[in-house]
């Protein structure tokens, strides 16, 4: 049975897992996809919740089985990936699928998906705030600092016009209700029409 797909992709920084999170809390239809990794789980992460974690020797048997819808190495050695099998396991359910991945990644997808597929690119208001934003969050050294702000500007470059929608996040509650209406219109749900 084939569905409907929302897509979002950010630089870091840009606030997409709390935009991510707040739609699949307010729309149940929506559920996201869980995708397959090489890295090792983070703090509480769960196999099976947030990633299916898979050793990188069973991750390129599994690229070797065509298994994956798409899988890129996001960073050297660790791969990131969306089996086919999820993508049936959540639109047998009648549900729309949520993507959190990488920029290049989000514009595979979108290819592979076409008119099944609303790609979001949502991004920080300049390079500058989020270099503010990086320093004010305080967990990265200014090196690293540094090496995401390049990388988020070359995602940008990378990202222009290759996205149904881009979607600012200056202002973080302008930018939930703007991902409600804009995802809420695509997926059909009055909810998302009306504001409610
Ligand atoms: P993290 O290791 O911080 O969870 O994720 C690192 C990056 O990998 C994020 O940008 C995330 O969106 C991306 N990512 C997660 N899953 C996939 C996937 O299935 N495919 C691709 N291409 N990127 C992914």
């Amino acid at each position: 049975m084939d569905g409907k797909v929302v897509i979002f992709s950010a630089p870091s920084g840009a606030g997409k897992s709390t935009i991510v999170n707040h739609l699949l809390k307010k729309y149940p239809e929506l559920e996201f996809s869980i995708s397959a990794t090489s890295r090792a789980p983070r703090g509480n992460e769960q196999d099976g919740k947030e990633y299916y974690f898979f050793s990188a020797d069973r991750f390129r048997q599994m690229i070797a089985e065509d298994r994956f819808v798409e899988h890129e190495e996001v960073y050297p050695g660790s791969f990131y990936g969306t089996l086919k099998s999820e993508v049936e396991r959540i639109w047998a359910k009648g549900h729309v699928i949520v993507f959190d991945i990488d920029v290049k990644g989000g514009v595979n997808v979108k290819r592979i998906f076409g008119g099944k597929a609303l790609s979001i690119f949502i991004q920080a208001p300049s390079v500058e705030v989020l270099r503010e934003r990086l320093i004010d969050r305080g967990t990265d050294t200014a090196e690293a600092i540094e090496k995401r702000v390049a990388k988020a500007a070359s995602e940008m470059e990378f990202a222009a016009g290759k996205f149904d929608y881009v979607l600012v996040n200056d202002d973080l509650d302008a930018a939930l209700a703007e991902a409600d209406k804009v995802v809420g219109e695509f997926i059909g749900d009055q909810a998302g029409k009306t504001g409610i």
